[in-house]
């Protein structure tokens, strides 16, 4: 039974390669050959958006070095989109991955502190604001 448990999990795709594949709706920010940005599903501000690179590694400080250095110039390509989109003092950096094992990096509008507290109640937006905050994002 735990051999099975083991095959399931590791033979499976990440949620976030079947993002990329589309199988999994998303809301899509900027896609490259190699990285692929969408809004967080439980954002903790509007424009909360995750990078993400196309191969699936799990832990970010387990991508090879050329992945990471791609992946902070494609992160600072969304960042400047944000902080047009939200007139925030700054763009939030975060790398958690304690929920899903595939390597990304949290991209969140903040003004203060609080804004990237992530024990806070996240924003409950509808599909139709998504969408909207998405445009705006993207241009
Ligand atoms: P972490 O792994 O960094 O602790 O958290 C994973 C993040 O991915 C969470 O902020 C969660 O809201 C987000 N997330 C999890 N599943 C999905 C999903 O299916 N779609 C989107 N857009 N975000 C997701």
């Amino acid at each position: 039974m735990r051999e099975i448990e083991h095959l399931n999990l590791y033979n499976m795709a990440s949620i976030f390669s079947r993002i990329v594949a589309g199988e999994i709706p998303s809301y899509k920010i900027a896609e490259d050959e190699r990285y692929y940005a969408f809004l967080d599903i439980n954002p903790l501000a509007k424009g909360h958006t995750l990078v993400i690179p196309k191969q699936e590694v799990d832990y970010f400080y387990d991508l090879d070095d050329e992945t990471l250095q791609g992946m902070i110039l494609f992160s600072k390509q969304v960042a400047q989109k944000l902080q047009a989109f939200s007139g925030c003092k700054k763009v939030a950096t975060a790398v958690l991955g304690l929920e899903v094992p595939h390597a990304h990096i949290h991209l969140i509008p903040m003004n203060s502190e609080k804004d990237v507290d992530f024990s806070r109640e996240k924003l409950n937006l509808t599909p139709e604001e998504f969408a909207e905050i998405a445009k705006a994002i993207v241009g």
